[in-house]
């Protein structure tokens, strides 16, 4: 069996913090180790717009912003194919033949899909199309014949909703489709980041985000303003790190090389979060670090960023040369599907 690699995002604002930890610097690590056969990155502008449906500009604008937040982070178009989910003209057809083997009940039950939909505040207005997303999305995965799919937590509910299909459709129409398997960050705390509030997940429809594409100066006005513990009111109070979301960020973001080049009085994490438990140390130090942690990850990331701004034409290429090839691997695979539900007629 080929070993294929799918992820994708949504095109509905940049990206963040949440998916450089949680997904992209896991796709870059893959990317350049090259143990996989084929690897495939996808805006998913299709399944932005099964909740901005009535806003098509802010997902078109996104398409650019997200491929570019993708160079920018290192993505290389020669190893990945980087390509645009509206463009693939197999999805929608896959989709509609998946929507037969899947129950009403069944995407109701979906954890990520059930919380979204509270928060979107649909009531009982709920679009189909939104709904019927997770079935979309099995087939982005099954059309590439994915077998990996690096994604943060929320994503698990989908993945597995893929492998269901998968076996249902194998089952009545012959063996023809792979099952997909997740891929999560090895540290938990990178499954899912919360949003600089503290509250949620940083997403980007919640507006709780450090975008890869902030300035220095927005930053570090973000990390000063974060939420850490509330019972940590003088220095000397001792504080807790587990529900700090500057503690969490640290966890998630920085190694002992940062505390060599910023923080020498301290060797790692484990130090400076024993010392603030015991008291005595405030947040606007630890703070300071973080900003300085942060501004590592990002400095080279916007200087990338810039020469692709510069060479705006080159991404839409890579955009479109890579939706050419994705075209036709997925038709590929559409074929196969037509060929075991027997309307294959003219073939
Ligand atoms: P939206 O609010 O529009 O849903 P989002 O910020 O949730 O946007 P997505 O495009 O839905 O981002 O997610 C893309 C990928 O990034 C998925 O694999 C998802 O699991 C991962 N991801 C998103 N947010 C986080 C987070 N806060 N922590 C870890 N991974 C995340
Ligand atoms: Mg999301």
């Amino acid at each position: 069996m080929k070993k294929i690699i799918l992820t994708g995002d949504r095109p509905t604002g940049n990206l963040h913090l949440g998916h450089y930890v949680g997904s992209l610097k896991n796709r870059v690590k893959l990317q350049n180790e090259g143990n996989y056969d084929e690897m495939y990155v996808f805006i998913a502008d299709t399944q932005a717009l099964t909740d901005n449906f009535n806003n098509p500009k802010k997902v078109r604008d996104s398409v650019i912003e997200v491929a570019l937040d993708y160079l920018s982070i290192g993505l290389d178009p020669n190893k990945v194919t980087i390509f645009v989910q509206s463009m693939i003209r197999a999805l929608p057809e896959l989709t509609m033949y998946y929507m037969n083997l899947v129950t009403l009940a069944r995407l109701e039950r979906n954890p990520t899909v059930k919380s979204e939909l509270k928060q979107k505040d649909f009531g009982s207005s709920i679009p189909v199309g939104f709904l019927n997303y997770p079935i979309s999305q099995a087939a982005d995965i099954t059309a590439f014949n994915a077998t990996i799919v690096p994604v943060g937590d929320d994503q698990l509910p989908m993945v597995e909703q893929t492998r269901e299909i998968v076996r249902s459709f194998n089952n009545i129409y012959g063996k023809t489709l792979f099952e997909p398997k997740a891929v999560m960050p090895d540290n938990e705390v990178c499954r899912r980041l919360p949003g600089t509030d503290g509250k949620s997940k940083m997403s980007k429809s919640l507006g709780n985000c450090i975008y890869l594409k902030d300035d220095s100066n927005t930053v570090k006005k973000k990390v000063m303003s974060m939420y850490t513990d509330p019972n940590h009111i003088r220095v000397e109070d001792p504080g807790d790190t587990k529900n700090n979301t500057v503690f969490i960020y640290l966890e998630a973001l920085s190694n002992e090389e940062h505390f060599k080049k910023y923080l020498p009085e301290y060797k790692n994490l484990d130090e400076l979060k024993a010392h603030y438990e015991k008291g005595g140390l405030g947040d606007v130090l630890v703070k300071r670090f973080l900003y300085e942690v942060i501004e590592d990850i990002l400095s080279p990331i916007r200087e990338k960023r810039k020469y692709y701004e510069d060479n705006i034409d080159l991404v839409y290429n890579i955009l479109k040369e890579g939706s050419r090839k994705a075209n036709r691997h997925a038709d590929e695979t559409l074929k196969r599907v037509k060929k075991a539900m027997l309307i294959d007629y003219f073939e």
